[in-house]
């Protein structure tokens, strides 16, 4: 593989107002279900962080459940 591209080319799109990211070391990220998330700024960071389930709904697996009790149970 030629390494002219060293850098990581990952994009991500960020789940609170779908903006694209790309990942850099000073981008909020926040891990949610074993998948990371990437955020445009702090303000959507937190927004996230407070509400994951409400982002990461429908496609998934219906264990938002046990996340929320988790939070609870903090
Ligand atoms: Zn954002």
């Amino acid at each position: 593989m030629p390494a002219s591209s060293n850098r990581t080319d990952v994009v991500a799109t960020d789940p609170v107002c779908g903006m694209t990211v790309e990942p850099a070391g000073n981008t909020p990220s926040a891990v949610h279900q074993g998948e990371a998330f990437y955020f445009c700024s702090s303000g959507c960071h937190v927004k996230f962080v407070a509400e994951p389930g409400r982002f990461v709904s429908g496609s998934r697996r219906p264990t938002q459940d046990a996340a929320v009790t988790s939070v609870n149970e903090v």
